[in-house]
């Protein structure tokens, strides 16, 4: 329970508090032996060339596959796993899982992944991922770490030495969901970011809604001027996708390219290239 609501038992008995409460109980019960039971699986949605369509990598995501509940989506048991202390296990899973998967891609792909920033505060994050990487013969040029904008926790020292550190050793470091959070413009000074990833809530409205078109007009330009990769997440339409070529953006990534899909599905499609270097 929350604080304060401690000593009031009677609270505890009612009804639909109770079921609320017992049925967290009981996802928190499976969450903790969903690594010994081998229930995580990693998705891939891959990113393209806007212009060449030729693919540039793929982002990795985590889905829980339980046995009665079905693909259960990050959103509903990463925050849990946050909340019980079993973010740093899930996210070094999702991070061996992704480097030794894009070990059989084509060596100009590249793999990223989501880091939670409750991972970032953690002292030791930094040496962890690289012994990660090094075990699974990745090279560190091959891997993007995102971190989510919104949940970037300003002032923090740790945060920004495991970004510096994981940075320096080759990792790039990517802005996720940019534009959602309180101080999008103030972290891109606190922090040289590799990559900038353009939110979905911006781009699902382009070409209609004129506002949305000046605003990812105004952050591509930005993100170039400061030297960043530009991705326009969430691209569903081939109006959107041509927006994002005009634009300069360096990447897209949304359903019109692909859902994310099983690691067999996203090698089948890294593998199957066409004459002339263009990619189906
Ligand atoms: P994200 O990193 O911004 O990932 C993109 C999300 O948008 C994915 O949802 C993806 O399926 C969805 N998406 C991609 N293209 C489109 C599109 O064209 N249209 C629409 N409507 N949606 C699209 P997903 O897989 O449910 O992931 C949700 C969030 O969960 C991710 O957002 C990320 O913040 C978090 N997440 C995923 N995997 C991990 C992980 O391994 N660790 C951590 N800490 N967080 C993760
Ligand atoms: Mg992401
Ligand atoms: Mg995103
Ligand atoms: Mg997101």
């Amino acid at each position: 329970g929350a604080k304060g609501d401690g000593g009031n038992r009677h609270r505890f008995f009612e009804p639909a508090m109770n079921e609320e409460a017992r049925q967290r109980q009981i996802l928190e019960t499976e969450l903790r032996q969903v690594l010994a039971r081998g229930e995580l699986v990693a998705h891939y949605q891959p990113q393209t060339d806007p212009r060449t369509g030729l693919f540039q990598g793929a982002e990795a995501l985590v889905r829980w596959n339980h046995p009665e509940r079905g693909m259960v989506p990050p959103d509903h048991f990463i925050p849990l796993a946050e909340e019980i202390g079993l973010i740093g296990a899930v996210g070094e899973w999702v991070l061996h899982t992704a480097c030794t998967e894009a070990c059989n891609w084509a060596d100009d792909l590249s793999v990223a992944v989501n880091l939670s920033p409750m991972q970032l505060r953690d002292r030791n994050l930094a040496a962890t991922v690289l012994a990660i990487v090094e075990a699974s013969g990745l090279a560190a040029h091959r891997l993007e770490l995102e971190i989510t904008e919104s949940a970037i926790i300003a002032d923090d020292e740790t945060t920004y030495g495991n970004l510096r550190t994981l940075q320096a050793a080759g990792i790039r470091i990517s802005m996720d969901d940019f534009g959602t959070g309180y101080s999008s413009l103030s972290y891109l000074r606190r922090f040289p970011f590799d990559k900038l990833k353009i939110d979905r809530s911006f781009v699902q409205n382009i070409p209609e809604d004129r506002d949305s078109v000046a605003i990812v007009e105004a952050v591509a330009m930005l993100g170039r001027r400061l030297g960043m990769t530009v991705t326009m997440e969430g691209v569903e339409t081939e109006a959107q996708r041509a927006f994002a070529a005009t634009q300069g953006c360096d990447q897209i990534q949304g359903y019109l390219i692909s859902r994310p899909v099983p690691a067999a599905v996203i090698r089948a499609m890294f593998s199957v290239t066409l004459p002339h270097g263009l990619t189906a």
